[in-house]
């Protein structure tokens, strides 16, 4: 038998943890990682945190580890953009016009931001966060701006928000909600949250819509608002939420559509392609569903690449996020239900706090405040199934790892 060639496309987790998994299951595979970034792969969720604060730079944190890539046996071709799939040849085709024969792919390109007309990105004090080179151009701009607005107060529009604050910099953040952070979050939960910011001095404009944008004489830009009037600032990031980058799938015929649809097996249209994190719709409970987080990138991407490797293994996930604010660290896991059946709240000490949502005797969803230790016990009664007392969850004196043990059947 010929040994196989894996070829994966994209450095962020997905990517990075196929490769990886890739090897394990097939030492003899020859496995190559095209990405189109400069450099060995890194981790995002720094970029809105450490590495604006000047705390750290992607470099210290390479998604493979210390020897990286190679130290896997996993070759990294960098600064190497994929245009094509040729699906017929089994190539993949790089804007330099090289091919790289593959007997498995796996696409892992994420996703790219969602850009406001109003304010394109490369316009002048403009920015929009994504990969390291848009972290570092923003970080030298907060180093002498004095006011900041951010637009969308989700989770990386506050990180922004949160970081600028502790660098001194006056902001602003316009949400168009009536709540910050309401896809994830219960009210209670929002409240506390924007609660923090503004103790911290950021000014958070509710039910604001951007209407437009004036670049003014001065070099400041002058953010034109529904409820808010005019907010003028020197510095603008938006944070208007991501768009899986299926391109490519697309052009090659693959089935897409918001994304690359995939099996749950992580297999594309073409039983030779996988597909895995940011850039997928997978199925769900509930029918197809994309999720946009790092752990779902890591876990997807390590079947995905398995799965290329000749397993046959199904992927499962419980969802879940993190996002760190000033000195909250807030953790979201399992699938929030559309109309919870049931709200248990369970407060500790200090702010640490977890807001379960039920469905039925099971924890459907549950988010928590400086709370990891147990939002990891939560994430494996969500996985489990395991049935819970209301009154015992919201108990903080009672630990949650006594429902693991006392396991009732769901
Ligand atoms: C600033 C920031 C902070 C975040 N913080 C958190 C957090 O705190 N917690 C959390 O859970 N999640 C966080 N996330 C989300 C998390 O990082 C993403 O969900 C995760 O990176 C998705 O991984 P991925 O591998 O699917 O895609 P990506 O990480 O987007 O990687 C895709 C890669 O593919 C490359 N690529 C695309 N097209 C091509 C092509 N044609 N040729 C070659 N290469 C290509 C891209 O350049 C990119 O390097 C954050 C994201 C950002 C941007």
């Amino acid at each position: 038998m010929t040994s196989r060639n894996i070829v994966i496309i994209g450095g962020g987790p997905a990517g990075v943890f196929a490769a990886i998994e890739a090897r394990r299951r097939d030492p003899l595979a020859a496995i190559t990682l095209i990405s189109e970034e400069p450099c060995e792969p890194y981790e995002r969720p720094p970029l809105s945190k450490a590495v604006l604060l000047g705390r750290a730079s992607a470099a210290d944190a390479p998604i493979a580890g210390p020897k990286g890539l190679a130290g896997h046996g996993v070759t990294l071709e960098c600064d190497t953009r994929c245009t094509a799939i040729d699906r017929t040849a089994h190539e993949v085709v790089t804007a330099s016009g090289r091919r790289f024969p593959y007997t498995a792919l796996v696409i892992a390109t994420g996703s790219v931001v969602r850009q406001l007309p109003a304010l394109p990105l490369g316009a002048p004090h403009v920015h929009y966060l994504r990969t390291e080179a848009h972290a570092v151009a923003l970080a030298r701009e907060l180093k002498t701006a004095r006011h900041l607005a951010v637009i969308g107060g989700g989770l990386i529009g506050l990180e922004v928000a949160a970081s600028a604050a502790e660098l001194g910099v006056k902001v602003t953040v316009i949400e168009i909600a009536p709540r910050i952070l309401a896809r994830v979050c219960d009210e209670d939960t929002s409240a506390r949250v924007h609660d923090a910011h503004r103790r911290h001095g950021v000014d958070i404009r509710l039910d604001t819509a951007l209407t437009g944008a004036q670049a003014t004489p001065d070099g400041r830009i002058a953010l034109t608002t529904g409820a808010s009037g005019t907010i003028m600032a020197d510095l603008v990031v938006v944070g208007a939420g991501a768009i899986p980058d299926d391109r490519l799938a697309a052009a090659a015929g693959l089935r897409t559509g918001n994304g690359i649809v995939v099996d749950s097996h992580c297999a594309t249209s073409d039983p030779n392609i996988f597909a895995a994190g940011d850039v997928v719709r997978f199925p769900g409970p509930h029918g197809l569903v994309r999720q946009e987080d790092w752990r779902h990138a890591q876990d997807q991407g390590m079947v995905a690449g398995r799965n290329a490797a000749g397993a046959n293994e199904e992927y499962r996930s419980v969802p879940s996020f993190w996002s760190e604010q000033f000195d909250l660290y807030i953790q979201g896991v399992g699938s929030p239900p559309a109309k919870p059946e049931r709200r248990v709240r369970r407060e500790g000490a200090g702010t640490t706090q977890i807001c379960f949502e039920l469905s039925g005797p099971h924890i459907a969803y549950a988010l928590g405040i400086n709370a990891q230790r147990d939002i990891a016990t939560v994430r494996r009664l969500i996985d489990r199934r395991i049935a819970v007392d209301p009154a015992a969850l919201a108990d903080p004196a009672k630990p949650l790892a006594d429902f693991l043990k006392a396991r009732t059947p769901s």
